[in-house]
């Protein structure tokens, strides 16, 4: 039995980038929100640091500065029409937050709080600046409260716990999408005007990661699996500080607010490698340097992973040293006291995971992958692209992680994802409104959720020679050991190779379990064959890539190439095979230079 619905804008997803979208669409349209999660359990609600923008709350500060910084940041990247229409709306778009209610961590005058955060600097000091607004270490979980309530207020209807499985596209237009109802197994067929993917990231195939196990690139994957191309994926962030051995996330706010990083001969090595800025370089800066010090053999102990110290004396020993001071010009110092009430989480985190108080011990850390700047490419009003020449197919937006717009080029900065999800949340939603409100439905041919349908059923029929499990287990750990921090083409090619022969291991899985409420072992099949293209189309870009550049480092290749490499990948899965294409990135203000931190 199949279900058909029909709205103006369908939303696929309920994090930020999702309900930002439905709450501005709801506007002018009639929309619905499917989700294969309950929205509060969205990847948006694990968002700790903060969301950057240039409020100049505490100090001197413009948006140009900041859309320099990620300029700057994207290691050029980022194409810079998306990023100075990005910092310049951040404002607003935080003063948009705060008029809905979000509470804000607030200064002793009142106005909203901001802490320094890495690659954020005073561009004429080049010293980090206090630009990031946020509400203690639960920034993104007040975000995700905050536009919920005014979902409901505004009276969006929410399909939860909804698998969606495939986006219709046809003759150029988008015209819906088939989702599988997880509680009953029902079909249901959404028709809509306009159709917008907020679906997140997928850092769930690499083995240490701070996503969410939803994490597996569901929109991407759908709409590569309709012969549209993915962009930059080979551009992934692995963050500096994730907890050793499990990857959950500590925030770099921990280093915002004066944490240092220490190698096993308690230097504090950050100095060597960004002389300015230290601890508070760019992410991929950053596990670089972390991953060059563990090679040298001064992990702790000879092991991998370093220690994260925020413990008041040495937050006040090396503030002093690098002559930091409070808003009010006195020289900066913190208490125990001060330190929770500002990461109250990461605290309990350690506590509860790792047995360590923060305030007594420093965190074991290493670099967990964390970020997707890649995915599926879009203008700055969310139309989705499908060419070299910048083509949009009407019908269908993304916005958020899942989309690259791209505002963060090869590697994001931190805050920078908060602000696109409303940024461009918000504009993709008014645009898609806006486009329904004028666009005719298509209609829906015989059995649009055929193609889902088969795809679905294959997952039964396989031999069941292979289990998914261990074909997970497997793409985990070579993308972590090949597709990681560093890279090389000999790495690369092995991983290519390997996944290929996964990818054909994964049609003889088969699912057991018939049952049709939660079939969890179906979802968790049908995710991990998205992995599994993703996976492919990012180690294929990176091997096709023969240069370093920000988040995608290559030993063999260790300088950025602007002549050769100043461009965008585009990536078509065609069968079992993939092409890719280019086109070139944007630049307005500020001309490719060498980055120094
Ligand atoms: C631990 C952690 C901390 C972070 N801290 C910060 C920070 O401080 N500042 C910052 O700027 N960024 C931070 N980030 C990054 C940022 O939080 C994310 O990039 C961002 O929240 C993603 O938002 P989104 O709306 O795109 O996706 P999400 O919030 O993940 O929402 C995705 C939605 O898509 C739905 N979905 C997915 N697949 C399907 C499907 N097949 N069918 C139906 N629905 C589907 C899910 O149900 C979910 O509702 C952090 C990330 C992590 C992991």
């Amino acid at each position: 039995m199949v279900e058909t619905h029909t709205y103006d804008v369908v939303i696929v997803g309920a994090g930020g980038a999702g309900l930002m979208a439905a709450l501005n669409a709801s506007q002018i349209a009639n929309v619905a929100v499917v989700s294969k999660l309950h929205p509060m359990r969205s990847h948006t609600g694990a968002a700790q640091g903060g969301i950057g923008a240039a409020l100049g709350n505490l100090e001197e500060d413009h948006w140009e500065w900041h859309a320099y910084d990620s300029v700057k940041g994207s290691d050029y990247l980022g194409d810079q029409d998306a990023i100075e229409f990005m910092c310049r709306e951040a404002v607003q778009a935080v003063y948009d937050l705060e008029h809905y209610g979000l509470p804000f961590s607030r200064s002793t005058d009142g106005r909203i709080a901001q802490r320094p955060f890495g690659g954020h600097t005073n561009n004429q000091t080049g010293k980090p600046i206090r630009r990031s607004c946020y509400a203690a270490d639960r920034t993104g979980h007040m975000i995700l409260q905050t536009l919920y309530q005014q979902c409901l207020k505004n009276g969006i209807l929410f399909y939860d716990e909804f698998l969606v499985l495939d986006v219709l596209v046809d003759g150029g237009t988008c015209y819906g999408i088939v989702a599988l109802e997880l509680a009953t197994s029902v079909i249901h067929v959404f028709h809509a005007k306009a159709v917008i993917f907020a679906t997140g990231g997928h850092g769930r195939m690499w083995e240490i990661t701070s996503n969410a196990y939803a994490y597996t690139g569901d929109g991407v994957a759908a709409v590569v699996r309709r012969g549209l191309p993915a962009e930059d994926m080979e551009f992934f962030q692995f963050h500096p500080t994730g907890i050793y051995k499990l990857g959950i996330l500590i925030t770099e706010a921990v280093r915002g607010e004066g944490g240092i990083l220490i190698n096993d001969q308690g230097q504090r090595f950050m100095e060597k490698y960004a002389p300015r800025i230290k601890d508070l370089a760019s992410r991929d800066v950053v596990s670089r340097a972390m991953y060059l010090e563990m090679k040298a053999g001064r992990g702790i102990g000879g092991q991998n992973y370093l220690l994260l110290d925020a413990r008041p004396d040495t937050v006040n020993r090396y503030a002093e040293a690098d002559g930091r001071t409070r808003p009010d010009g006195t020289p900066y110092r913190v208490t125990a006291e001060e330190i929770l009430s500002k990461i109250p989480d990461i605290v309990d985190f350690c506590r509860t995971y790792l047995g360590v108080d923060p305030a007594v011990q420093p965190i074991p850390v290493q670099p967990t992958a964390h970020y997707a700047m890649g995915g599926i490419p879009t203008d700055i009003y969310g139309r989705v692209i499908v060419d070299e020449s910048n083509r949009v197919l009407p019908g269908l937006y993304a916005v958020g992680e899942c989309a690259c717009v791209s505002v963060h080029g090869a590697n994001r900065l931190g805050t920078n994802s908060l602000v696109d999800l409303v940024v461009f949340g918000k504009h993709a939603g008014l645009h898609a409104a806006g486009y329904a409100r004028d666009a005719d439905l298509v209609p829906l041919p015989p059995q649009p959720e055929s193609f889902a349908l088969q795809q679905l059923a294959s997952l039964r029929a396989g031999d069941g020679a292979e289990q998914a499990a261990r074909i997970g287990k497997e793409l985990r750990s070579l993308m972590f050991d090949h597709v990681g921090v560093f890279r090389t083409a000999e790495g690369l090619r092995q991983v290519v190779g390997a996944l290929e022969d996964l990818r054909e291991r994964y049609h003889h899985i088969r699912v057991q379990d018939t049952g049709t409420t939660f079939n969890q072992e179906l979802q968790s099949a049908w995710e991990l064959g998205n992995l599994l293209d993703l996976a492919y189309i990012t180690a294929v870009a990176a091997e096709a890539r023969t240069e370093s550049r920000g988040a995608h480092a290559r030993e063999d290749f260790p300088h950025r190439d602007d002549v050769h490499w100043l461009k965008h990948s585009l990536a078509w899965l065609e069968g079992d095979a993939i092409r890719l294409g280019y086109k070139p990135v944007v630049i307005t203000s500020y001309p490719p230079r060498e980055r120094t931190y």
